[in-house]
């Protein structure tokens, strides 16, 4: 091992590493070769080590980069256009009306985009995304480097993109196939909701789903009102036409999972679907509080995701962290609910479960890819640092994120990006916001 010539050496006061719950790794360092972390040891062990860069992060946490497992990247477009609303109010008066005048292609790469470097400044690595206009979804996350998962939104009712659900799904299996051979992109298939898809439409995605080898993103039990709308509609709550239609598996990630009764939270389990918790999303929409502590226990895999901008209205993985630990605990009234190690846990190796990456990403071990954050624990506001656990959830910010790295490769570097133009993109947001106000 001794003459291994290693890609990067990045040594830190901090390893924070999600193989155990807490663990912590005091003045280590994480030599990486190939994308992928090859040695993990001692800093003191460094100095004979061959590297063809060398990073001294000192008072720096090293952790897994953030997984982001539900998002609408493009709708940074619409962030702030409309807030305070209830979510069908919000949907039916302003959201669908002004992505049915804008949405096409240049705006899903020019909003994601925009996503993506505001999200690689926050750290994280991986988004779990559902939009339209999928090749340019992808085509940025290809630009910007970050580990891209694309969801093909499938509904029954016509937008710009298709008219209905067969023609949503044939497009978007279209669109897939120019980024087979992309390993940081991958396709999956979002039908919206229970209340935007039929179940023949539902069948016909789980069938598609097994023959292809694909996740499924859905948004469920998200409010009261769906909850209600179902028994009125289909005599039966979501969560049970859903099972009864096949989608409950592993290969499922259901976004919200807010109201929920014992025997759903049972199900969940026993079919080992992943919920993707989005804390402030469903605050800001009063939708309610999920019950996260309780699934949990359980046994469910439970990550975080951020939501679309326009219904959170950050794309900040570490505030959505913090929220997390928080909602459970006032949700719970108790304040042992979701302690710092889990919700960081929630937000990088569960989301890499739930995407079926767990053995790629999510932790720091040797042999997995290095999809890895620092973040400066040495701030003002983070002084005194007791515990990084502790810090990286209740008192950093993102701005104190300084690296990022996805398979190895550097995305941000002291807060610089490197893939992507920050002033350019800024210009193309302002752009955009001319034309959206001038209708
Ligand atoms: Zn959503």
């Amino acid at each position: 091992m001794s003459h291994m010539q290693y890609d990067t050496l990045i040594s830190a006061r901090w390893i924070i590493t999600v193989e155990q719950d807490g663990e912590v790794l005091e003045n280590h360092a994480i030599a990486i070769k190939d994308g992928r972390i090859a040695q993990i040891l001692p800093s003191a062990q460094c100095a004979s080590l061959q590297a063809a860069e060398r990073i001294d992060l000192g008072n720096h946490v090293l952790m897994p980069g953030l997984i982001n497992l539900h998002g609408h990247s493009a709708m940074t477009l619409l962030r702030g256009l409309a807030d305070d609303k209830a979510l069908m109010d919000w949907l039916n008066n302003h959201i669908w009306p002004a992505e049915g005048k804008h949405v096409r292609d240049d705006f899903v790469f020019d909003g994601a985009s925009l996503a993506m470097a505001e999200m690689i400044r926050g750290g994280t690595t991986t988004i779990n995304d559902m939009y339209f206009y999928h090749a340019a979804m992808a085509r940025a996350g290809v630009a910007s480097g970050m580990r891209t998962f694309v969801g093909c939104s499938i509904l029954e009712f016509p937008t710009n993109y298709g008219s209905n659900a067969d023609e949503y799904i044939s497009k978007g299996m279209e669109e897939r196939k120019a980024f087979l051979g992309e390993e940081l992109i991958t396709f999956t298939l979002a039908p919206h909701a229970p209340y935007t898809v039929s179940d023949s439409t539902f069948r016909q995605v789980v069938e598609l789903a097994e023959r292809e080898d694909m996740l499924i993103h859905c948004h469920i039990h998200e409010t009261a009102d769906e909850v209600a709308g179902s028994v009125t509609e289909h005599q039966q709550r979501p969560l049970a036409r859903l099972a009864k239609l096949g989608l409950l598996s592993p290969r499922l990630i259901a976004a919200h999972m807010v109201h929920l009764d014992s025997a759903e939270i049972e199900a969940a389990a026993r079919h080992g679907i992943s919920i993707a918790h989005n804390p402030a999303s469903n605050m800001k929409l009063a939708s309610g509080i999920a019950p996260v502590p309780a699934l949990l226990a359980a046994g469910v895999n439970v990550g975080i995701g951020t939501d679309g901008a326009a219904s959170n209205n950050k794309l900040d993985m570490l505030a959505e962290t913090r929220l997390a630990a928080l909602l459970a605990k006032v949700g719970t009234l108790d304040p042992t609910a979701v302690p710092a190690a889990t919700a960081i846990r929630m937000a990088t190796l569960n989301g890499a479960k739930a995407l079926g990456i767990a053995d790629k990403v999510g932790s720091v071990k040797v042999g997995k890819q290095a999809d890895l954050i620092a973040i400066d624990l040495s701030a003002l506001e983070t002084a005194p640092a007791f515990d990084p656990v502790s810090h990286v959830v209740y008192a950093a910010g993102r701005e104190q994120v300084s690296h990022v790295w996805v398979k190895g490769r550097a995305l941000l570097t002291q807060r610089q990006l490197t893939t992507l133009d920050e002033t350019a993109l800024k210009t193309r947001g302002e752009e955009w916001r001319n034309r959206i106000l001038a209708r």
